[in-house]
This record gives C-alpha cells, structure tokens and sequence, in this order.
C-alpha cells in the first residue's frame, strides 16, 4: 500500500485523545491482513473515567531478534484557524497536512508499509508492534499498561524503534537516542492579607514567591553528562488569589518544569529545591515527575540507523538527547530505544506538515533499517 494513501486514511480519523475513531482498527486490519498476529488492548483508569484502545501486533518465525516499533495514533486537539480541513488530509505543494501527519500518523503508516515490504521476503526474527492510544495525555492507559501486560506475556522485544517525530531541519538529521527527564513543581507560598498602603500590616505572598523564582531561575545547574543539554528550569505559571489592586494576596503559587539531564533524578531535584527555598516564609510544594533522563548507547542500532538515513537521504544523522519526553521513557527500562521519524517543526501547531516526499524516504529508510536489523 502505497504511504501516503495509508498516512491520509489515518488522518482522516478524528483521533484527538482519548476518541480513537478507528485508528487502531484501521493499522490492526492492516496488519492482519499482511499476517501479522493482532491483538487490540483497551485499558481502563481504576475510576473507568479513561478507557484507551490499543494495539498489539506480532509476525515472525523466531525470537533470535525482536524488533519492536513503538507508535500512538491518538493526536492532540487540532486548534483554530487552519488553512485547510485538519481532518481531511489535504495535499498542496509538495505537502502532506492534517492533524497528526508528523505527530505522528507519519511515522505509523511509513514503517507499516516499510514492515508490508520487508516481510515478502524470508527473515529470521520477529517484528512486534505496540500502538497506543493515549501519549498525548501521560500515556497512563496507554504503552505504561501495554509494556505491563506485554512483559507478564513474555512479549517484551529486544530493542524498540519508536516512529516520533526527531528530524530538525531535513528528514534524516536528528535521530534520538534518548531523552531529557522532566519534572513539575508546583510551588505555594503563603503570607497575610492586607491594604497595600500599610506595610506593617501584611506579608506579601507574590513577592515572596518572586524572589524565590529569581532565585531558583538562576541555579547553577551542574552539566557533566553533555550528552544532554543543559538542564533547564522554567516558570510556566504563575498565580495569586486577587481581584483588587490594593490588596496584597494572601496565597500566591506557581508552576516549575524542569528538563534534566542525568546529572540529576526527580529526587534530586527536589532536594535542590527545597533547600534553596529554606530562607523564604512559607513555601509548600508538590513534585509531579513525568519521567527521568535516559540515553541508549547501543552502537549497533544508531549504527545501522544512521546507515539507513544516509543510505536514503545522504545525510549522516547527529545523535540527541534533547527535545521533549517520549514513550522511550517507559520503554528504556525494558530494552534498547531508538527513535527516528519526520521534522518535528509543525508538530502540535495549526496546518501540522510533512513534505510527501520526506514520508515516502522515511518509509525507505525504515525499510533499509529493517534489512539490516535482521541481517
Ligand atoms: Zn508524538
């Protein structure tokens, strides 16, 4: 089947998460139909409040080598304002658009009709897909519960190539090899409400909180590891329980979102946190970890990727541990992870792109990757 044709049909389901909208029905019948064994997981919160539709797919004669793919057909919301139809899967100039065709439908349908090619001819190995429908929303419902129940199976692969989005500014230049953690803190600070023409009345909640923000903004991060970038700490928000100008607010709190390097863990962030907040009044805070630092250094799978890509495209690939948190969090406790797909420049914006021809290499390079995976 031709790439674009399967990438358009996927856009055309209105997956935003958690509607599924036959998507996973549509890559299960697919691979059904090559020969694949299928199996569709829907997992459920404890509440029942999100139920998730899944995938599971195996085709193979042997589990000398296990090669696993890693993809989500859920999208985020599409927005306003596009310039075509998000769901109708338009092409113009050269271009692929619709909601999800770089995040990442993409990535899904390339190496579906890569994996249709390479298994006409005889291999020695297995080929296992876990298609999610939840990475959009922290993944609960989704590869978390499907790496669970496929490790209780015995279906756990040996190494995972996850299909995201991970060139920068030509297909082919960026493959990751690993990931930064990211970790929220949701700091509170206390103080006493009063007028704000009697200073001796009040403790300001808000500027106690400021300064610690200025504080903590400029830490002195460690960088040791410069595999990673840099870590990062961001303020993403900020609030304060007040409606009049004159009014010092008594409750004041703000959103932290930290991107580290493995220089630190969660729990050593939180130290660090904590202790610099020791000379300010009344700081609370809640952690919400979304996932450590990683980095894979398995050298036969970047070789034989970075191999693929210049074989395609001409391009030697850098390796990076940079941009945001993927699935590969989850799975890197089980087995290698490696994760390779289109330009991520218009993911989660209106008029989401990919050039066709960047989907139809990506579908050759994923094809080369698959011969020399299992050579
Ligand atoms: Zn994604």
């Amino acid at each position: 089947m031709d790439v674009i044709d399967f990438c358009s049909d996927l856009i055309r389901c209105r997956s935003v998460t958690p509607d599924d909208d036959g998507a996973i029905d549509y890559i299960a019948n697919f691979l059904s139909l090559i020969g694949f064994e299928t199996k569709i997981l829907t997992f459920k919160s404890e509440d029942n409040s999100n139920v998730i539709k899944n995938l599971f797919a195996k085709y193979g004669n042997s589990d000398r080598k296990i090669l696993g793919f890693i993809g989500h057909s859920d999208v985020v919301p599409a927005g306003e304002n596009w310039e075509t139809n998000p769901f109708a899967a338009v092409q113009k100039n050269g271009f692929l658009i619709g909601r999800g065709v770089a995040d990442m439908k993409g990535g899904i349908a390339s190496f579906c009709c890569a994996v249709a090619e390479f298994i006409r001819q005889p291999f020695s190995g297995s080929i296992e897909f876990f298609i999610t429908g939840d990475e959009e929303v922290g993944s609960r419902e989704g590869i978390r519960s499907l790496i669970e129940w496929a490790d209780d199976a015995k279906l756990i692969p040996h190494d995972c190539l996850i299909g995201e989005p991970s060139s920068d500014v030509r297909l082919g230049d960026r493959i990751y090899s690993g990931h930064r953690g990211s970790l929220n803190v949701f700091v509170k600070s206390r103080g006493k409400q009063g007028h704000s023409a009697y200073p001796a009345n009040y403790k300001n909640s808000l500027a106690n909180l400021c300064r610690y923000i200025v504080k903590i903004s400029d830490y002195p991060w460690k960088h040791e590891n410069k595999k990673f970038p840099k870590t990062n700490l961001e303020v993403t928000m900020l609030f304060s329980d007040n409606c009049a100008t004159n009014i010092v607010p008594e409750l004041s709190s703000a959103n932290l979102n930290i991107r580290f390097g493995d220089d630190y863990t969660s729990e050593t962030l939180k130290t660090i946190i904590e202790q610099e907040a020791k000379e300010f009044n009344e700081l609370t805070f809640d952690f919400y970890p979304s996932g450590e630092a990683y980095y894979c250094d398995n050298e036969r799978l970047k070789n034989i990727l970075a191999a693929s890509v210049k074989e395609v495209v001409n391009i030697d690939p850098s390796f990076s541990a940079a941009g945001g948190t993927s699935d590969g969090r989850f799975m890197i406790h089980h087995c290698n992870v490696i994760e390779f797909g289109v330009q991520d420049a218009t993911i989660h914006q209106k008029d989401e792109k990919v050039k066709v021809s960047d989907l139809q290499n990506l579908k050759k390079i994923y094809l080369s990757f698959l011969k020399k995976y299992f050579k």
